[in-house]
């Protein structure tokens, strides 16, 4: 599923990309200059907010895994996975469940020509990596399917990116075709960011993206929650990611500005 053509001649290191500046939040070395620049703008703009929230939001990434794994869920399909950042979904879902299936997707080709760390799972598993725009669920259903066994449950995560995808280019529709698709008993994992918080670093932080190239969309607490439409939301429902089954005492550094929620297809 992964194609064998060289990723490279796609990359464009004349622009930053979301994935390879979220990387330079995370302290990877994936990114390029022009990441890094728009990476410590957006730092310096929004008061320290963005590297905060991708740290509080892969550490979201880890819990939530964890905890649907220890719940039963064997199979992951995961939307927007970005840069591989150790530990990825499937050696969390894999240390808990060593059969766990996991597909990722991402529409970015420098995440494919990262795949390669994306590939190595347990023996007994399966991990699949598929270039495919979360625009277009239809497609990522197809290749998934070569992996997934869609009559039982699955865990679909779109994490960090319905962000990068307004109301008006789909981002509800495209949650639909894919819930549509999955068994009762699987679960919609979503996390994106909001300006509930502190509205103002916020759009600081999106004037800055902006700049750069890159549209964002921040929405409320009730936004978020309507892509749970018909789910049964997990506890504790729509929280700032740290906040979700915290495992540490929160930092006192206030909410970050990304909501996390996971729902229960029943
Ligand atoms: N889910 C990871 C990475 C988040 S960064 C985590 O939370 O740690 C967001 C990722 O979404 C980037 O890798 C970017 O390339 C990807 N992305 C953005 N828009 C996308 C789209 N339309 N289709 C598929 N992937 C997309």
């Amino acid at each position: 599923m992964t194609g064998t053509e060289p990723a490279a001649q796609y990359i464009d290191t004349t622009r930053p990309h979301p994935a390879r500046v979220y990387d330079w939040f995370l302290g990877g070395k994936d990114n390029y200059p022009v990441d890094e620049r728009l990476g410590r703008q957006i730092a310096a703009v929004d008061g320290g907010g963005a590297p905060r929230a991708a740290r509080a939001n892969r550490a979201f990434m880890h819990r939530v895994t964890r905890a649907l794994a220890e719940d039963g869920v064997r199979q992951f399909l995961d939307v927007g996975t970005g840069i591989p950042t150790e530990p990825n979904l499937h050696q969390i879902a894999q240390s808990v469940a060593p059969d766990a299936r996991v597909v990722y997707v991402d529409n970015d080709p420098i995440v494919l020509a990262h795949a390669g760390a994306l590939l190595r799972g347990t023996p007994e598993g399966v991990t699949e990596y598929a270039q495919a725009d979360a625009r277009e669920p239809h497609a990522i259903l197809e290749q998934a399917a070569h992996v997934l066994d869609f009559p039982r449950p699955v865990a679909l995560s779109l994490i960090a990116l319905l962000h990068f995808v307004a109301d008006e280019d789909g981002a509800h529709e495209l949650v639909s075709a894919l819930v549509d698709a999955l068994a009762p008993g699987s679960c919609l994992v979503l996390s994106m960011m909001t300006a509930d918080f502190e509205p103002e670093n916020v759009e600081k932080g999106i004037a800055a993206y902006a700049a750069g190239g890159v549209t964002l969309v921040a929405r409320s607490r009730a936004e978020v929650a309507a892509f749970f439409r018909g789910l049964e939301l997990l506890e504790p429902g729509v929280v700032p990611v740290d906040a979700w089954r915290p495992a540490e005492a929160p930092d006192g550094a206030g909410p970050v500005s990304l909501y996390g929620a996971v729902g229960r297809k029943r």
